[in-house]
């Protein structure tokens, strides 16, 4: 039987205003609680810090946790994809607080772990209740509050890859290139483009048009059943690299570059993508440049390995990589 996921339920609401009568488990990271907890009158059980995204980890945390009634996941995507799991572990009900908009997961039915070099996306479950207070969340750090339109930027790229993908007879029948569904991307993409100044100057109605982008993007990934509008080769190059360069840095922060280098191996014009980045202040110079360099060179090799859907990645020649204007793509001003 085939299933189509819905989105959370979302409840727009200062987080002083939330009620909650339950004991909970509070999965979180340490910044985005301190910032929080003043505001939350919750009864919490167990305060579990996630440090990373792998499984061994997620069980360790589960194996913490005392009696609850309900799980709360509190902060970004790190938080968010092990509070799923536990939530599912438990069979408690979730309740998501993001302390930012910095990734899709708050809307997402699955967690994704490292694992084996590669990101692996684990089936889970979605949040039940999200509660947004955009007041707070225009609050949050700069280059962290509007930093999930990495996660629709990557719309420019993953459709091109999905495209590429079919031209190449490369797509399984699960994945059929749908011209209709590129249509509905390259649509939130655009809005996405239109709220980038607002929504990374803190300004909420952006940051509202941001949060209806990722939902809009996310129902889409359910009805399609996979990613392809939204991930492909900049995607890759993030999880390449994130081997590298080890934890610590955001998402956005390892995708942003892979769309602007992906973009530019497509052959498509970055300047509109790149000022909604810097736009949102994701910074664009934390990857040293002779990295980036080595790991566009492996990247063919690498998504051919972990069996990833097809893109350009599996196409990058030496002679592209050395054709790049890494500085232009990347520096602070744009070119
Ligand atoms: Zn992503």
């Amino acid at each position: 039987m085939g299933k189509i996921w819905a989105l959370p339920q979302t409840f727009l609401t200062p987080l002083a205003e939330i009620q909650e009568q339950r004991s909970a488990l509070v999965v979180t990271t340490l910044p985005a609680y301190d910032a929080v907890k003043k505001y939350l009158a919750l009864s919490v059980t167990s305060l579990l810090e996630v440090q990373e995204a792998t499984l061994p980890h997620w069980d360790s945390l589960l194996a913490q946790a005392k009696p609850a009634e309900v799980v709360y996941a509190i902060g970004g995507g790190l938080a968010f994809d092990a509070a799923k799991y536990i939530a599912v572990k438990k069979g408690l009900p979730l309740v998501g607080i993001p302390t930012a908009l910095s990734v899709d997961a708050f809307f997402a039915w699955s967690s994704a772990i490292r694992e084996g070099g590669c990101v692996r996306y684990l089936e889970t479950k979605a949040v039940d209740n999200l509660l947004i207070d955009f007041a707070f969340i225009s609050t949050a750090p700069p280059h962290l509050r509007a930093a999930a339109i990495c996660d629709l930027l990557s719309i420019a790229t993953g459709c091109w890859d999905w495209q590429l993908a079919e031209r190449r007879s490369k797509n399984p029948p699960a994945m059929a290139y749908q011209a209709t569904i590129e249509k509905i991307a390259q649509a939130i993409l655009a809005a996405s483009l239109e709220c980038a100044h607002s929504a990374g100057a803190g300004d909420i109605a952006g940051l509202k048009q941001l949060l209806d982008c990722l939902a809009l993007e996310t129902q889409l990934l359910n009805q399609v059943g996979h990613a392809r509008p939204e991930e492909g080769s900049e995607h890759y190059f993030a999880y390449l690299i994130e081997n590298e360069v080890g934890k610590g840095k955001s998402h956005a922060e390892l995708v942003c570059p892979g769309i602007l280098l992906t973009a530019a191996l497509q052959g498509q014009d970055w300047i509109p993508l790149k000022q909604a980045i810097q736009a949102c202040h994701i910074p664009l110079n934390s990857l040293p440049l002779d990295l980036i360099r080595s790991t566009l060179l492996k990247l063919p090799e690498f998504v051919h390995q972990h069996d990833l859907p097809y893109g350009i990645a599996h196409e990058i020649t030496a002679a592209q990589v050395q054709g790049l204007d890494l500085a232009a793509l990347l520096a602070e001003s744009v070119a």
